[in-house]
């Protein structure tokens, strides 16, 4: 048997932060504890039908069973053109402004391979979607974190951000609506942040994972709808959530030119692509009915709605998110949130995720995901109810 020793970048990766926690859980049902999770950020629906026919079809196709091409076939690239257009009035270039991905956390992690040199700084969100960090970790950039405080709405102040600091960055990571706290972002911060961009050389690259799960009539900008963004920015666009397509692997990296450029360079040297009875699949959730939207959102909303109540009358008044299918709230003070989690679990079976797992500042939270349905809800808060668990 060698010495084997790993490299310092996978030495230094942060383990897997819900290790311990998955382990809990298992524990749990393997001694017969009925588990509710609201840990989960996966939609526990399935594909809509339409999407999975069109997907049975390309698998049939013989066309579809060789290499895929680098980019995306490009009727996929076509199909985020025109959502583009319909959906924000955003122009893009299909053969040089979109880029296929095996979903967008493929496309996080290697975008700062093309930016970061060793040493170089991102700018990441806290609390925050994990890969924003390990991605930059992994090329040796410098992740800085950028707080994402309640009382700013859960919006990064850019003018906190150490001038000498905001020199050295190529990067900035940012997510609205936001994992995991909810909060969305309006058209003014993303116009105070494309500035920013300018003023420093910053690449700006905004996770939209969840502009269409919304509620109660708002619409989620997209970064790029801001004039000249297209200079200093790129979206990563994601189907899992919105279509319910988590499993299937497929989303797309939009804006700049040379920036999709770059990423496509380093993924052709990674991977091969995406299998194109996905991409047709793909195709098939942007042009065919978007009523399977409006259901799933409807489905969450009812949820949220659900949660909302049943929190209130445990003594959180917590205002409704407009967007994704999270509940941000507020542990009990004087109570540290993963013992305020495991506590809860221990006593009723009920798991919410502490927020500490998103980084430092989400310490003091929990998040629950809306990824269960009514019933499980109800039971679960009556176990809440029975134990005494209450925010005061
Ligand atoms: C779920 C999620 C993703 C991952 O999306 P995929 O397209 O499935 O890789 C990206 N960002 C955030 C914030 C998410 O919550």
């Amino acid at each position: 048997m060698i010495a084997l020793e790993f490299a310092r970048r996978v030495q230094n990766l942060p383990p897997y932060l819900f290790a311990e926690i998955d382990m809990m859980i298992d524990e749990a049902k393997a001694r017969g504890v009925d588990v509710i999770s609201f840990g989960i950020g996966d939609p526990d629906q399935p594909t809509p039908k339409h999407i999975v026919k069109r997907a049975i079809e390309g698998v049939q196709d013989p066309a579809t069973h060789s290499y895929p091409t680098y980019a995306g076939v490009k009727g996929f690239r076509q199909a985020i053109v025109d959502y583009y257009q319909k959906r924000y009035a955003v122009n893009l270039n299909a053969d040089q402004e979109v880029l296929a991905l095996i979903g967008s956390k493929e496309g996080i992690a290697h975008l700062p391979w093309c930016l970061l040199n060793p040493g170089d700084i991102a700018l990441i969100p806290d609390p925050g979607y994990p890969v924003y960090k390990t991605g930059t970790l992994l090329c040796n950039g410098v992740p800085y974190m950028m707080p994402l405080l309640e009382e700013n709405g859960y919006l990064p102040d850019l003018d906190e951000i150490d001038h000498q600091i905001a020199k050295r960055a190529k990067l900035m990571f940012l997510n609205y609506p936001n994992n995991p706290t909810g909060a969305v972002a309006t058209r003014e911060f993303f116009e105070q942040v494309i500035y920013f961009a300018y003023e420093y050389d910053i690449i700006v690259a905004h996770d939209a994972a969840y502009v269409d799960l919304t509620f109660d009539g708002y619409k989620a900008p997209s970064i790029l709808e801001i004039p000249k963004a297209k200079e200093v920015a790129v979206e990563f666009y994601s189907l899992s959530k919105t279509y319910n397509m988590t499993g299937w692997r497929i989303g797309a990296l939009v804006g700049n030119s040379e920036i999709v450029n770059a990423v496509g360079r380093i993924k052709s040297n990674v991977d091969s692509g995406i299998f194109e009875a996905v991409q047709y699949a793909g195709i098939e959730a942007l042009n065919g009915s978007q009523t399977v939207v409006e259901e799933i959102v409807s489905v969450y909303k009812r949820r949220r709605d659900l949660v909302l109540n049943n929190l209130r009358e445990l003594g959180w008044n917590t205002e409704p998110t407009q967007g994704t299918f999270y509940v941000w709230i507020p542990v009990p003070k004087g109570v540290e949130a993963t013992e305020f989690s495991k506590q809860i679990f221990a006593k009723t079976g009920v798991f919410f995720t502490p927020g500490v797992g998103y980084g430092d500042y989400g310490d003091g939270y929990v998040r629950l995901s809306l990824t269960v349905d009514e019933d499980r809800i109800t039971e679960a808060f009556q176990r809440l109810k029975k134990n005494g668990i209450c925010y005061h």
